[in-house]
């Protein structure tokens, strides 16, 4: 199977967490997101373990909220000790409304507005990533109207390609993000951060994409910004004293997949960086990054019932099923690979090779291609895309006025709902 958290029991029936997906099915209805919380607990520590380990006490990992984001995932961050990032107001505010401690929230984003700058710093986030010059001026005004100092990194770009697909390439020259080190473009922004009187700035942040499996690509990271922050030092005496690397290790959608061996990542690559950094004179920043996927993707899973099989006889067969691009958009934005899986196993192993489609009237509306299912499947019949934990509810719409499934938290044998499924009132909850 593709994760451990995966299985069949004798009967051939797909459990996930130890719990059987029909009798979940039967509990909260289809489609269904179901969330393996042991699984994202055990992912946390294991980052928080290996960080302590490789980087020292002080280092400290940041959920990338945007992975998944809701009141009980910012509760168990905030029990298993994970800061968290943001990248809008409605984030800082489901962080606070759960409770999440204030000084761990980081709040990013190239295109943050004047309201959001104000929301921020008036709830006291403990660090804004500053993208650019003009929101630096904003926000060091937004800081001195109130009348508090503003702990902020700055966003560059280290001109990494993390040999990833284009749509989540994060850190190459030429992409919307951050400041480019070419051109001394960086070296200004530094400057003119650190004359302002509101701001601390307390070091760097880059994130060279996303789905990164390369192991070069953190060290050749490492190895332009501990160049970058010795240029600081010796231009502006400017000490970093934080360095945010972002996030972006890759996970595996289908069993041929590599699997990335995360602690030893770390490991390595702290050792890289403590030797550049000796190299420079440098003395090592406390060290940041913040994984969304790699914390949540392996604890999803998406359940959807057939509606249909189609077999356009001498083209292709089709499975439809009851959700689609509305619950997982992925497949349509960037071609996403999936692993899907069939409620039950086929007769005598009897399968045949299906596109699995959603319910949206758009032909687009793919939710993986030429998957293999059993040759009988037919309505009623349930189906799995197994790995949705990050970038599907959070990627979720309402297109074609259908509401958002529920979220299914799965811990110790036990479920329980997160996030109920949306009515129809909720539907037009908003229109006057
Ligand atoms: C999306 C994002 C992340 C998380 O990336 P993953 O691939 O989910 O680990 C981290 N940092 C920034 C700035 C991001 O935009």
């Amino acid at each position: 199977m593709l994760a451990s958290n995966i299985q069949r029991d004798q009967q051939g029936r797909l459990c996930f967490a130890g719990q059987r997906i029909e009798k979940l099915a039967q509990e909260y209805g289809t489609p269904l997101y179901l969330m393996d919380e042991d699984r994202i607990r055990l992912n946390c520590r294991m980052y928080l373990n290996a960080f302590r380990e490789s980087f020292g006490e002080n280092a400290l990992p940041l959920y990338a909220s945007k992975a998944a984001s809701f009141l009980q995932m910012y509760r168990i961050m905030a029990e298993e000790g994970m800061g968290v990032d943001t990248v809008s107001q409605g984030e800082i505010f489901t962080a606070l409304r759960a409770g999440f401690p204030t000084e761990k929230i980081t709040f990013h984003g190239d295109g943050k507005t004047d309201e959001d700058i104000r929301f921020a710093v008036e709830n006291r986030v403990g660090c804004i990533v500053v993208d650019n010059e003009t929101e630096l001026g904003c926000l060091e005004a937004e800081a001195e109207k109130q009348g508090i100092t503003q702990k902020v990194l700055l966003r560059i770009t280290p001109g990494i390609d993390p040999h990833t697909y284009e749509a989540v390439n994060t850190g190459k020259i030429d992409v919307k993000f951050g400041v480019p080190i070419a051109d001394d473009q960086a070296l200004h922004f530094v400057e003119k951060a650190i004359s302002m009187h509101a701001l601390d700035v307390e070091g760097l942040h880059c994130h060279v994409g996303s789905m990164v499996f390369d192991e070069m690509v953190f060290e050749d990271t490492v190895d332009v910004m501990v160049a970058f922050m010795k240029e600081l030092y010796n231009s502006f005496n400017f000490v970093t004293r934080k360095l945010n690397l972002g996030g972006g290790y890759g996970v595996r959608y289908r069993e041929n997949d590599k699997v990335i061996d995360i602690p030893a990542r770390i490991q390595t690559l702290a050792e890289h960086m403590k030797k550049r950094v000796a190299e420079a004179g440098l003395t090592m920043p406390m060290v940041l990054m913040e994984p969304g996927r790699s914390i949540v993707a392996d604890a999803g899973m998406t359940v959807y019932t057939v509606s249909t099989v189609k077999h356009l006889k001498n083209f292709k067969n089709y499975v439809i099923v009851d959700g689609g691009m509305a619950d997982n958009p992925r497949y349509c934005l960037y071609r996403s690979a999936y692993t899907v899986l069939p409620g039950k196993v086929a007769e005598e192993g009897r399968e045949e090779i299906f596109d699995l489609v959603g319910r949206c009237c758009e032909s687009g509306d793919i939710l993986q291609p030429g998957v293999a299912l059993p040759a009988d499947i037919s309505r009623g019949d349930l189906v799995a895309v197994c790995t949705t934990g990050a970038y599907n509810y959070s990627m979720a719409s309402n297109y074609n006025r259908l509401g958002r499934p529920p979220v299914v938290m799965l811990e110790q044998g036990k479920s329980r709902l997160a996030v109920r499924r949306e009515t129809p009132d909720d539907l037009c909850a908003l229109d006057m």
